[in-house]
């Protein structure tokens, strides 16, 4: 019997030019275990994603502030602060980086992303200099989010609503928005283009990168092999 997952998506689930890999459609939808997103992008995208592989939408969002199991959804991190902090950032003469594309925070309801070409420097001082936000690079995106809410937190919460010992999950993630999910889960990999934050905290580095990493692991679960770095 395979374990339950719960998968970070941008550089676990893609490639490395940032596509979803065509294996997710294959290796997901059949999977014989609870299968949880966590990520840091905003909620409407783990559903999607979820629905689209014909999955119960079980999710974790906004890197831990917005967590969906069994049609409830949860709210938990407060944007008040983030989005003082990134007000303060913009009348210092700071910009998001998004250019045109307002879709990255439009439906982002507990914190506020930026682009890793954000002036990260003005808005790490900023956020120190305001209590209770932390600034969460993730590769993708600086995130600046509560630090009350996070990833692992939101995988206790999922875990117990499906009965399943969060002890049980396997994760796979890539950056330091994972290393809580690593904590909680029974079983963590980081994937080869992990950052420093989640390649210290996982059981096992992975050898390949994106998704040939996760796909190694899925494989040789679904086979009833240990998964090899
Ligand atoms: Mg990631």
């Amino acid at each position: 019997m395979v374990p339950p997952l719960v998968l970070d998506i941008d550089g676990t689930l893609t490639t490395a030019d940032g596509r979803i890999d065509g294996r997710v459609f294959e290796l997901l939808p059949d999977w014989e275990a609870p299968v949880v997103f966590a990520t840091g992008k905003a909620f409407p995208y783990p559903v999607a994603l979820a629905n689209f592989l014909g999955l119960p939408a079980r999710v974790i969002a906004e890197n831990g502030g917005v967590v969906h199991v069994d049609d409830e959804t949860q709210i938990l991190g407060d944007p008040t602060t983030a989005r003082a902090v990134v007000e303060t950032f913009l009348e210092r003469g700071g910009d998001l980086g998004w250019g045109d594309d307002e879709t990255v925070n439009r439906w982002r309801e507990t914190e506020v992303a930026l682009s890793v070409d954000a002036d990260e420097t003005l808005l790490r001082e900023v956020a120190a200099a305001a209590d209770g936000v932390e600034v969460i690079d993730t590769g993708y995106a600086l995130h600046v989010t509560s630090p009350a809410v996070s990833k692992g937190d939101g995988l206790v919460r999922v875990a117990d609503a499906i009965g399943v010992s969060p002890e049980r999950f396997v994760a796979i993630g890539d950056s330091e928005n994972d290393v809580s999910t690593f904590d909680a889960a029974g079983a963590s990999y980081a994937v080869a283009n992990a950052d420093s934050a989640a390649t210290a905290a996982a059981d096992t580095v992975l050898a390949a990168g994106f998704m040939d990493g996760t796909a190694a692991v899925l494989d040789a679960l679904r086979a009833g092999r240990e998964p090899r770095a």
